[in-house]
């Protein structure tokens, strides 16, 4: 029931944990991350409390103390500076570790979060299933992460140029396919750097900083960090970098979010 994505300069893992921190109080039942470091991609994900999450997280650090190559963070999940985080509110698939968002692509390079409902997401799973596809979970979101990551491929084969642009596209054509209520993070890899959002009858917000910016649920997420937002419209795919924020409609055409100042105390 929140969702925090983050691209930018700092280690992304305690700024997507406190931002989840800050959206607890529109209640959960499991919550996860995904970090990008290194181009390779890193996740973690418990039902519970955010505490069990933390637990998880301190465990592999002193397991590891150094996790990945781009150095150790307290956390031990590297000090990645890409990253999404999300609270769940189980609505296909009970409260479990394995509901638990993020959810995978089949090759592992792919990270999704989803808040809302996919309702069309058993005929896209029985048609993902039927092309060789194996699901882990029992959720309506999965699908996203199977869909995003074949589209993707399929951009790559056809020899489109790689990189954000290329995951904002993919976003798009799976968006095109979705059907119900959704906000959708992604990140890819493959992609370091950046993070893509998508919103139907679902909230999503971005938050502008300096060489850094947010996506959430709602702005307390990002508050601490700027108060500088954006409000996305219906059927909007964002973009974001750590210096550049890129809003289009379903179909790819350039649209505008809605600037804002938050000057409430969130
Ligand atoms: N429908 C998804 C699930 O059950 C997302 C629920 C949510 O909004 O957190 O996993």
């Amino acid at each position: 029931c929140g969702i925090v994505g983050y691209a930018g300069g700092r280690p992304a893992l305690g700024i997507v944990l406190d931002g989840l921190r800050r959206l607890e109080y529109r209640g959960y039942d499991s919550a996860g991350v995904a970090i990008v470091c290194a181009d390779e991609l890193l996740t973690e994900k418990r039902a519970g409390k955010l505490a069990n999450l933390e637990k998880v997280l301190g465990e592999r650090a002193e397991a590891d103390p150094t996790d990945v190559d781009c150095g150790a963070s307290t956390l031990g999940i590297g000090d990645g500076t890409t990253g999404i985080g999300h609270t769940r509110w189980a609505t296909h698939g009970g409260p479990t570790d394995r509901n638990a968002h993020p959810h995978l692509g089949p090759d592992g390079k792919v990270a999704v979060i989803h808040n809302g409902i996919i309702e069309n997401f058993g005929r896209l799973r029985a048609e993902l299933e039927a092309d060789g596809a194996t699901f882990v979970s029992d959720t309506d979101s999965e699908c996203a992460a199977h869909l995003l990551t074949a589209v993707l491929a399929k951009l790559r084969a056809a020899g489109e140029p790689d990189g954000p642009r290329l995951l904002a596209s993919a976003m798009r054509q799976v968006c095109q396919r979705l059907e119900g209520a959704f906000t959708l993070l992604a990140v890819d890899a493959r992609v370091p750097g950046a993070v893509v959002g998508a919103r139907r009858n679902s909230p999503l917000v971005v938050g502008r900083g300096d060489g850094e910016n947010y996506l959430a649920s709602d702005v307390s997420a990002f508050i601490e960090h700027t108060r500088d937002a954006v409000e996305l419209g219906q059927d909007q795919i964002v973009l974001i970098t750590a210096d550049t924020i890129e809003i289009t409609d379903f179909d790819g055409q350039p649209a505008d979010g809605k600037d804002f100042h938050i000057d409430w105390d969130a």
